[in-house]
C-alpha cells in the first residue's frame, strides 16, 4: 500500500522560521509592558539596556544563552520579557 500523504495532521505550530542560531526563539522586550524600571539591566547588562526611550532593549549581538538572561526573565515585574 502507498504511504498516504499527510493530510490528517493536527495543526501543530512550526518554529522552525522563528528559531535563532541554537535553537532558541529571539528574545525580546514587549515595549507596551516595560515600565522601564532597569532591573533586567541590573541583572544581566551585558544583554539588557535602557534606552534613550526609557525601555529595556536586547543589545545587538548579546549572548542571549547567558544564565542571567533567564533570571532577568524571572524577576521582571511586569513579565515584558520573553523568548
Ligand atoms: S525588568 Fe522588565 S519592566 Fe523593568 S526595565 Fe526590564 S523589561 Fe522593563
Amino acid at each position: 500500500m502507498a504511504p498516504r500523504a499527510n493530510v490528517d495532521q493536527p495543526d501543530i505550530p512550526c518554529y522552525s522560521h522563528a528559531t535563532k542560531k541554537g535553537g532558541g526563539m529571539a528574545l525580546k522586550v514587549d515595549q507596551d509592558l516595560c515600565t522601564g524600571c532597569g532591573l533586567c539591566a541590573q541583572i544581566c547588562p551585558e544583554v539588557f539596556e535602557i534606552g534613550d526611550d526609557g525601555y529595556s532593549h536586547v543589545l545587538k549581538g548579546a549572548d542571549e544563552t547567558l544564565p542571567c538572561v533567564d533570571e532577568a526573565i524571572d524577576q521582571c515585574p511586569v513579565g515584558a520579557i520573553s523568548r
